[in-house]
C-alpha cells in the first residue's frame, strides 16, 4: 500500500472513479490534504474512506489525474511496467517501428493509463511532453523507463513541455534533452515517405502523427486527382497523393514555416516533381477564391474549440468551411474532412457537415469514418479520449 496522503471525496462523488475514469474534479473533494502541493501524488479515498485511485494533484478543474486504480507507489518500476505495456500495445497493434517506418505515439495520456503524458517516437529520438506537473516532475523516472523498455533503439530524449506544463511559474520547465542528443532536423519515414521533424520549432511534438492511416487511405484515391490540402502543416497528406499519382497537389497553411516545411518535405521525397505548389493563406480566404478545380479536398483544421465554451463557434465554422469545399469541388469529388477538437463530439461534428452539405445542394455519401490510429488508443472509461473524427465524402 502507497503512503500518500489522503484526499477525501464527498459522499456520492466516487461513483465514475469506481468506473475507472480518471479524472477527479474540484467539486468533487471534501478534504484536500493541508500539505499537498501541485504535482504531488496523492492517494484519492471515498467519504467512507474506501480506496479509488493514485494519482497527480493539479490546481484547476481536473484536480486530480488518477494514473493507477490499484494501491502502488509510482517507484521506477511502476512507470517501468507503464512503459513497457504501451510498447506491447503498439507491437501487437502493427504500430510500431521498423526501418521504413519509424514513427509512432508511444505513450497517449489516459489511453495508456499515463494521464497528462505524450510520449512521441521519431527514428530513435522519443519526444515527451507533460500536460500536468505531475508528469513534469516525473521526467527523470519516466526517461529512465523509456530507456529500460527501448535499450539502443533510442538515442535522444527531448523534453517539450515549457508550453504544455500549466502553472509553470512554479515549475520553469525549459525545454531540452533528457538524455543523449539529435541535429533538427531529424530524418524519420512513415511507410516509406521522408520527413523532416523539427520538434523544437515545430508545433505539437513536430509532426501529426495521428493522421498517418488517413493519409494512406488518400493515398489510394490520389490517382489522376487534382488535389488541395487545406491546413498542410508539414505536409503529410500531399506527400501521399503525390506518391498515389496525382496529377497536381495544392498545399495551404497560414504558417509560412509550415509552407517551409511542406515545401522541404516534398523536395526530399519528390526532388524535382512540379506536381506540387504550396501557398501561405487563411483557409477561408484561399477557398472563397478558389476556382472549382478540385477533385479531392482535404480539410485539417486545427482544433476550432478547445473548451466547451467554444463549440458553437466552432461548429459554425465547420459548417462554413465544409460548405465552401462541397461547393467548389468537382463532380464526383472527394472530401476528407477532419475534427480534431476534443470538446466537439463526432455527432455534432457529423450535423456540422450534413448541414454543410445541405447548403451546397449537392448529393453526398459517406464512405468512410475515419479515427485515429491504434497507437493513440482510447480508454473506454474514458471516452474523452476518442478526439479525432474524420469523414470521407463522394460529392456528386
Ligand atoms: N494536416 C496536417 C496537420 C494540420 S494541423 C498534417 O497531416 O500534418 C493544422 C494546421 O492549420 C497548422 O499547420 C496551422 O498552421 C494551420 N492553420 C491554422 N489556422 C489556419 C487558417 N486560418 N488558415 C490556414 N491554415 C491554418
Amino acid at each position: 500500500m502507497s503512503n500518500y496522503e489522503s484526499m477525501v471525496l464527498k459522499p456520492g462523488k466516487e461513483s465514475s472513479l469506481l468506473r475507472f475514469h480518471p479524472w477527479v474534479f474540484s467539486g468533487a473533494v471534501r478534504v484536500l490534504p493541508a500539505t499537498v502541493r501541485e504535482g504531488d501524488t496523492v492517494r484519492v479515498v471515498s467519504a467512507a474512506n474506501e480506496f479509488l485511485g493514485v494519482g497527480h494533484y493539479q490546481i484547476g478543474s481536473i484536480t486530480v489525474r488518477i494514473f493507477s486504480f490499484e494501491d502502488k507507489v509510482a517507484d521506477q518500476d511502476f512507470w517501468d511496467h507503464k512503459i513497457r505495456k504501451a510498447l506491447e500495445v503498439r507491437r501487437i497493434a502493427g504500430s510500431d517501428f521498423d526501418d521504413s517506418h519509424s514513427i509512432c505515439r508511444l505513450i497517449h495520456a489516459e489511453g495508456d493509463g499515463l494521464p497528462g503524458l505524450i510520449v512521441d517516437y521519431y527514428n530513435g529520438v522519443a519526444v515527451m511532453q507533460a500536460h500536468s506537473s505531475g508528469m513534469y516532475l516525473a521526467r527523470h523516472e519516466l526517461a529512465i523507463a523509456l530507456r529500460h523498455a527501448m535499450g539502443d533503439r533510442l538515442t535522444a530524449i527531448y523534453d517539450k513541455s515549457e508550453k504544455s506544463v500549466p502553472f509553470k511559474a512554479n515549475l520553469s520547465p525549459a525545454d531540452g534533452y533528457l538524455f543523449g542528443s539529435a541535429t533538427i532536423p531529424h530524418r524519420a519515414s512513415e511507410y516509406g515517405l521522408q520527413f523532416n521533424i523539427d520538434w523544437v520549432a515545430g508545433q505539437k511534438t513536430g509532426f501529426f502523427i495521428d493522421q498517418r492511416e488517413s493519409r494512406r487511405l488518400l493515398e489510394g484515391y490520389s490517382r489522376g486527382k487534382n488535389v488541395l490540402n487545406m491546413f498542410c502543416y508539414s505536409g503529410g497528406f500531399s506527400a501521399y497523393a503525390l506518391r498515389g499519382g496525382a496529377n497536381l497537389v495544392h498545399s495551404v497553411d497560414s504558417s509560412v514555416k509550415a509552407v517551409d516545411l511542406t515545401h522541404a518535405n516534398m523536395e526530399l521525397n519528390f526532388p524535382g516533381d512540379n506536381r506540387h505548389k504550396a501557398f501561405v493563406a487563411d483557409a477561408f480566404e484561399f477557398l472563397r477564391d478558389a476556382e472549382s478545380m478540385y477533385d479531392l479536398i482535404i480539410l485539417d483544421p486545427p482544433a476550432f474549440a478547445k473548451h466547451q465554451e467554444a463549440i458553437p463557434q466552432a461548429l459554425k465554422a465547420y459548417k462554413r468551411i465544409n460548405a465552401r469545399a462541397m461547393q467548389i469541388i468537382k463532380p464526383g469529388g472527394l472530401l476528407f474532412t477532419f475534427s480534431c477538437s476534443q470538446s466537439v463530439p463526432r455527432d455534432k461534428f457529423r450535423e456540422a457537415v450534413f448541414s454543410a452539405a445541405a447548403i451546397s445542394g449537392r448529393s453526398v455519401r459517406i464512405l468512410h469514418q475515419l479515427t485515429q490510429p491504434a497507437d493513440h488508443p482510447v480508454s473506454i472509461y474514458h471516452p474523452e479520449g476518442e478526439y479525432l473524427k474524420g469523414l470521407v465524402l463522394y460529392v456528386e
